[in-house]
């Protein structure tokens, strides 16, 4: 029997929590539960009768946040305040995503390092975490207006390829929006679920995913054995979807009425119009529009013949993804298509003339993944008895690192047994030994986390800071108990200790130490987000410093006094403890000693071709 709760905020009468299943999309998100009287997963429709909410926040010149269509209405009045495909941000470093720069409209900030990237709005930083988390804001506060109950609870869904930086992100996301995130699931692995796919125990499949959206394409190869999911390889384009085949149309109609390419409103308009038509073309046989007091019109063969190209390209795809899996074509039991371009008639013959067999289409691909994501949430509830339920860590784990800060290595609910490996270095020149610690919790401090353990990592060679690298496994046999190592691995110095993690831990206790970190997730964030701009500032204050002392030959009076004058700015900054003044006087900093620090580093490289040595 569930708890009874009455809700103050609705007066109605809340019987169970309800854990919710959100797909947080590209270009779309959407929330999806499981109904309680026909068990049918559905997708939450708002009384404007629409399911999706674009994946766009908006920031006013208050920094008033809005999101979705409102936001989506901003994309061209105001493209610099207005965050689209802040997905493909999420965990990633300026480096990971410089090559994709000119995508956007908005600011990312490019102080081109290993740094987590952040957005720039007027003087204000966000980070993709932010950005993401005002979209599931919506997404909950969406859900509670229809649902009129509380929502605290989530499943939310990555693409397979997602790595543990950008699961870990989305976790934090969903946190800081005041969501405990039960699980992080695979976006394949929902598109089986929304189908029943390996809903049953002694059930062996292996399932080919295809999912075209707007932007992005991929393809998994899954197999589910006993109820356990398992990606056997991923392939695809993170720049390849329908907006392409808007743009063939776009263009194919732009020589026929002789409009340059590089005039931005008519194609603009040219592209509005391609996307209607090719919607229509998925239900009928041809298209007339207007463009400018101009016919445009469009056969199904012509647009076939313009999107060929497009599809050959996922079918290669399909081919690669199959030969990673190393499973053949003929073993594959079910086709499942998802994401709104799968709607195209050709995708979908080529789709099943490849596969040589019918393609799971019933559900809506939109919707499917969410659909996924509430069938899992219904499991994890205890409601769908039918479906297994895999032995899962209670509590994160992870070890101390830079400023006190958690860094979690095995998140909560990770299926057991589990292995994880992640590296780290040192921070002082010639550091010798390494303190390896060990906590279970979900808060951000480790000071509020549970110690499990904790040893040292001693003999490592003297080495420049961040020179060594200090592989820490963590490793979960199937009885729960944990063993930690770490190993230097250009000297090969090694250490490890066994843990027992729940050891000691009532029920009662990890439901505490959840609900804390759930009523602490803003504060916490907000302190995260300090320590690791402070660390960031201060690192650079350390560089500074040497690189000025270093060079100070090839630096004039003005440029040395410049930098000191912004390193007491930025050393000010920091203890001033507010974020983002920190990081904008870390990038004045920048700003201040890049044009220098490139001309030595230029001189540098002449002095080396010249057969000079470099120091
Ligand atoms: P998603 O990213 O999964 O939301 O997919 C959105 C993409 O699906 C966009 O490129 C849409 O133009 C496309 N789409 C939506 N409905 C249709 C349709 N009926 N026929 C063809 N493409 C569609």
């Amino acid at each position: 029997m569930g708890k009874v709760a009455i809700n103050i905020a609705t007066g109605s009468l809340q019987t169970e929590d309800i854990i919710v299943g959100i797909d947080l999309g590209t270009t779309n998100s959407l929330v999806a539960i499981v109904r309680e009287d026909s068990q049918q997963p559905i997708a939450l429709k708002e009384t404007d009768g629409l399911t999706l909410v674009p994946s766009i926040v908006h920031f006013d010149e208050y920094n008033n946040i809005t999101v979705g269509n409102p936001a989506k209405d901003m994309l061209l009045k105001q493209p610099e305040r207005t965050i689209y495909s802040a997905k493909r941000l999420m965990g990633k470093s300026y480096k990971d995503v410089s090559k994709e720069a000119g995508f956007f409209s908005y600011n990312v900030i490019d102080d081109d390092t290993d740094s987590l990237v952040k957005v720039q709005i007027g003087d204000k930083f966000y980070s993709p975490i932010e950005l993401s988390s005002a979209i599931l804001s919506e997404l909950k506060k969406r859900a509670e207006h229809i649902l009129k109950v509380n929502i605290s609870k989530a499943v939310i869904t990555v693409p397979a390829y997602f790595n543990d930086a950008q699961r870990q992100a989305t976790r934090d996301a969903g946190r800081l929006a005041g969501l405990d995130v039960l699980r992080i699931i695979n976006e394949p692995t929902a598109a089986s679920l929304a189908y029943g796919l390996g809903a049953k125990a002694n059930e062996e499949k292996t399932i080919a995913v295809y999912d075209l959206g707007g932007g992005t394409f991929d393809v998994s190869i899954l197999t589910i054995s006993n109820g356990i999911f398992e990606v056997l390889s991923t392939n695809g384009d993170t720049y390849l979807g329908g907006d392409d085949m808007d743009r063939a149309i776009a263009n194919y109609w732009s020589e026929e009425l002789g409009i340059p390419a590089d005039d931005k409103m008519a194609m603009q308009h040219l592209r509005v119009t391609a996307e209607a038509a090719k919607k229509h073309l998925s239900k009928n046989d041809g298209f007339e529009g207007e463009i400018s007091g101009k016919k445009v019109t469009l056969s199904r063969d012509k647009f076939n013949e313009l999107v060929q190209p497009l599809i050959d390209r996922t079918i290669t795809a399909c081919k690669n993804a199959l030969k990673d899996a190393g499973i053949a074509k003929d073993k594959i039991d079910a086709v499942v298509m998802v994401g709104g371009s799968t709607r195209v008639p050709i995708v979908k013959e080529s789709v099943k003339s490849f596969f040589e067999k019918d393609v799971f289409d019933d559900l809506n691909p939109d919707e499917v993944v969410a659909l996924g994501a509430a069938v899992q949430a219904d499991i994890l509830a205890g409601k769908n008895t039918d479906m297994l339920l895999l032995d899962v860590t209670p509590l994160s784990l992870g070890i101390e690192t830079m400023g006190g800060l958690m860094d979690v290595l095995i998140p909560r609910n990770s299926k057991i047994p589990n292995k994880i490996a992640r590296q780290y270095t040192t921070q002082k020149d010639g550091q010798s030994g390494m303190r390896i610690s060990v906590f279970q919790g979900e808060r951000d401090l480790v000071k509020d986390n549970r110690k499990l353990a904790e040893f040292n990592l001693t003999g490592i060679p003297g080495m420049p800071a961040g020179l060594p690298k200090v592989e820490v496994t963590f490793l979960i046999d199937a009885d729960g108990i944990l063993r930690v190592s770490a190993k230097e691995l250009r000297s090969g110095v090694a250490q490890s200790i066994d843990v027992k993690p729940q050891y000691g831990l009532t029920d009662e206790e990890v439901e505490k130490m959840l609900l804390d970190s759930l009523t602490h997730a803003k504060e916490d964030i907000g302190t995260r987000a300090l320590v690791e701009a402070s660390t960031e500032a201060k690192q650079m204050l350390d560089t500074t410093e040497k690189f000025i002392s270093k060079h100070s030959d090839s630096l004039s009076e003005e440029e040395i006094a410049a930098t000191r004058k912004q390193m007491a700015v930025l050393a000010a900054a920091i203890n001033g403890q507010d974020k983002d003044k920190i990081q904008q006087e870390t990038e004045q900093l920048n700003d201040v000693s890049r044009p220098y620090a490139e001309r030595v580093m230029e001189g540098a490289l002449k002095d080396a071709m010249k057969g000079k040595k470099v120091l």
